[in-house]
């Protein structure tokens, strides 16, 4: 038995402290911040001792080992204290996977973990697999392998996931793409975020697979200077792989081991060409994951869009409303644009993240008749926007978009909120955002 301090007080930290009861060690959790009444609950009925807006020096550097949860920065003044000290820091994932035997096949990226990991869940399952979700989706990881018994995981990780991690190893491994985003905890180092993704990789042995997008060059780039030993398994879209997912004509082909198999491009349930590499992704795993052809054309062929990526909400008057709220950087905007067919009356603001807008520039012009930003401070965007000359207004709240975006669209049109920014000036959090327009577009 060892002492396990649990730094921060949400799903993944405790998780991490129900998994430490449940192998008896004695376990302490301290949130510097307020702990959520439904975690409290969690932590009381395990009873679980626990502090509350205030991190005690006496309570935490006496542990043998520190689970810190991947919203507290590594530089905050108690992990630098503990870092100091020499005490082993890892994170949730690290310590759960020490107590779980699990297949798990591991989604990390820039955008499309979520799509991507939700259907290869949903592929296993229809494949009758005894598996479980979880990571940023849902329940996490740790409480996961504490309360349950799966044979395979299917394993949404962030990069803030991966910074402590040492011995975790996936059976496979995913990369989706690597793009810019959350610079801000990296130092402002691209390299740095690279690297905290390619940790997904460190562990893998002759026998995992590497599931990444070969025309992503910042993956490709990263691959150049680093030596992995498993199986390699690109997806493209502009050129046709030896292993792996490529396009040929209107199809996907999977070229696994000595078989190729074809997907209708047609018979995929999620448009779009970030999409058709989300597929190819979750096609591979499934794959390399022994699943009959049958079961994984027909999962994808009856895959429902998630909550808040490019959800179709309502068509009234013939303009369809799409919920994208999920979109808080230009890259997934920038699938969200590239995808529509019809005049987009395009909704987007909120808080920047440092964002170049001029990568839009092309598809808004080709495809945007009209801008509403929702956002309190919007300068950014009319500056980037405002010389095209389109009609361009501002609001305040989802309802006043929702509004000014009717007023704008003619049948035919679409109106898409996909924001490109985080929602927290306006909005609790993208799911909130999502929310608030969905139903602003009920009541119209
Ligand atoms: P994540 O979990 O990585 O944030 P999601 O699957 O939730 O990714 O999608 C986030 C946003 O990015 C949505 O707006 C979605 O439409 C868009 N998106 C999804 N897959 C991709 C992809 N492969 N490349 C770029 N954008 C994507």
């Amino acid at each position: 038995m060892s002492r396990i301090v649990v730094l921060g007080g949400a799903e993944s930290g405790v998780g991490a402290a129900v998994l430490a009861k449940v192998k008896g060690h004695e376990v302490f959790l301290s949130d510097k911040g307020k702990i959520k009444d439904e975690y409290a609950e969690i932590l009381k009925k395990w009873d679980i001792p626990y502090e509350e807006g205030r991190h005690t020096e006496e309570l935490i550097l006496n542990a043998d080992e520190v689970v810190k949860s991947p919203g507290i920065p590594g530089t905050v003044p108690m992990v630098q204290k503990l870092r100091d000290q020499g005490t082993h820091i890892v994170s949730e994932i690290e310590f759960a996977s020490r107590y779980d035997s699990a297949k798990k096949i591991c989604i990390t990226g820039s955008n499309g973990k979520t799509t991507t990991t939700s259907l290869i869940y949903y592929l296993l399952k229809n494949a009758g697999l005894n598996v479980g979700l979880g990571g940023n989706i849902g329940k996490s990881y740790a409480y996961q392998v504490a309360t349950e018994h799966f044979d395979y995981y299917v394993l949404e990780i962030s990069s803030f996931q991966l910074d402590d991690v040492y011995d975790f190893k996936p059976d496979i491994a995913i990369i989706t793409n690597i793009t810019p985003d959350h610079l801000d905890r990296y130092d402002h180092k691209m390299e740095n975020y690279v690297a905290a993704k390619f940790n997904i990789t460190k562990n893998l042995t002759r026998d995992d697979c590497f599931i990444f997008d070969s025309d992503d060059d910042i993956t490709i780039g990263h691959l150049d200077n680093i030596i992995l030993r498993c199986k390699m398994l690109p997806f493209s879209q502009e050129k046709e792989v030896e292993q792996g997912a490529f396009l040929r004509d209107d199809k996907i082909v999977l070229r696994y081991e000595e078989e190729e198999t074809d997907l209708y491009l047609q018979e995929l349930a999620l448009g779009g060409k970030h999409n058709i590499y989300n597929s190819m992704a979750a096609a591979l795993a499934a794959k390399a994951s022994g699943i009959d052809n049958e079961v994984i054309r027909n999962s994808l062929a009856t895959f429902q869009p998630i909550e808040h990526r490019l959800e179709p909400v309502l068509s009234i008057k013939d303009v369809l409303y799409i919920n994208d709220s999920k979109a808080t950087n230009i890259d997934s905007a920038w699938y969200a644009l590239e995808c529509q067919k019809r005049p987009v009356v395009w909704i987007v603001g909120g808080t920047d993240k440092g964002n170049d807008y001029s990568i839009l520039n092309d598809l808004v012009r080709e495809k945007v008749k009209a801008i509403v930003c929702l956002g309190v401070d919007n300068a950014k965007i009319h500056a980037a926007f405002g010389p095209m000359g389109k009609p361009m207004t501002d609001a305040r709240s989802a309802e006043e978009a929702v509004r000014k975006s009717a007023e704008f669209a003619e049948p035919g049109d679409v109106v898409l909120l996909s924001p490109c920014c985080a929602s927290f000036d306006l909005f609790k959090n993208y799911e909130d955002r999502g929310q608030q327009f969905k139903e602003a577009v009920r009541k119209l």
